[in-house]
């Protein structure tokens, strides 16, 4: 099996194998993302995408998950996307799921149709960062993503029935504007309407355009009972559909995953406690570790 440079998958992808797929990001220009800096975005040749999956078939004799790796694997043709799910459908017939990262941008450049056909050829789930719903937040980050673009992505997930995990970080929208991120990343998620969220506490990593900001003052984070009352909101305040909350990232201050609505009375009660009793909630920064 091979693996080019450092190699990131979700936690709750843990238990996938990994099939390097791509190398790097096509954006690459976040302010608060180290993952690809060091790579040039690339696809890898096919035949060497297929000797892996061969060499993988020989030691897994039962894989139920794949995960493709690097950035926005779904940047890549259909037809060349195709070619690859196919590989992997007939090699492990047993596997029940098969997902990758995609940016918002990928779903809306596809044709319904075009995801349509990746859905039949086995991609069950995308992983796709919205990071913040809020404008402002999102062209500071650089995310190259206006909230509009995300909801005709999201329409074309849909449309196909492509499962979509959607990321969102508690404090990327400083402490200025923790009120602003929240709340528009709250009305965006109850339109976006995704089957699971995955939300995490920011992580300020050295070497970033984000460092960069936080050492020259240019942006103060938010605190940790701002983070906290951001996670209050957001539970409070999401609703009329359902999705999986993915609230256990090592990063965020209390660990919460589950349904949603069910759990959320669960959820709210344990960050209510954390407000109330937390030490955390003395300090002006949260300790983090890196993605
Ligand atoms: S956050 Fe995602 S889209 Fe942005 S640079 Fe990192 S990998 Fe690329």
């Amino acid at each position: 099996m091979y693996y080019e440079g450092k190699v990131y998958r979700p936690w709750i992808e843990a238990n996938s194998l990994l099939i390097q797929t791509t190398l790097g990001c096509t954006h690459n220009k976040c302010t608060f993302c180290d993952m690809f800096r060091e790579k040039r975005f690339r696809i890898r040749k096919i035949e060497e995408i297929f000797k892996d999956i061969d060499e993988a078939r020989q030691i897994y004799p039962h894989v139920r998950s794949i995960f493709l790796i690097d950035g926005n694997v779904l940047a890549l043709k259909t037809v060349f996307l195709l070619k690859i799910l196919g590989k992997i459908t007939s090699t492990f017939p047993e596997c029940s799921k098969i997902a990758l990262y995609a940016g918002f941008n990928d779903l809306r450049r596809k044709s319904v149709e075009d995801l349509k056909e990746l859905k039949r050829e086995g991609l069950t789930l995308a992983y796709t960062g919205l990071e913040s719903g809020d404008p402002v937040t999102l062209e500071r980050i650089k995310k190259g993503l206006t909230p509009e673009q995300a909801e005709k992505g999201m329409a074309k997930a849909k449309a196909a029935g492509i499962d979509i995990l959607v990321s969102i970080i508690f404090g990327i929208g400083g402490k200025e504007r923790s009120r602003e991120h929240i709340v528009e990343t709250t009305r965006l998620l109850n339109i976006l309407k995704p089957e699971q969220i995955a939300p995490m506490a920011l992580a300020v990593q050295s070497g970033t355009e984000l460092a960069k900001q936080v050492e020259a003052g240019e942006f103060i984070q938010a605190t940790p009972l701002q983070i906290l009352e951001e996670e209050k909101y957001l539970l409070k305040n999401l609703v009329g559909f359902e999705t999986i909350y993915w609230g256990d990232h090592g990063n965020n201050i209390v660990s919460s995953r589950g349904n949603l609505p069910e759990s959320r009375e669960l959820f709210l009660g344990k960050i209510d406690h954390a407000i109330a009793n937390h030490p955390v909630t003395k300090q002006e920064v949260l300790v983090t570790s890196p993605w």
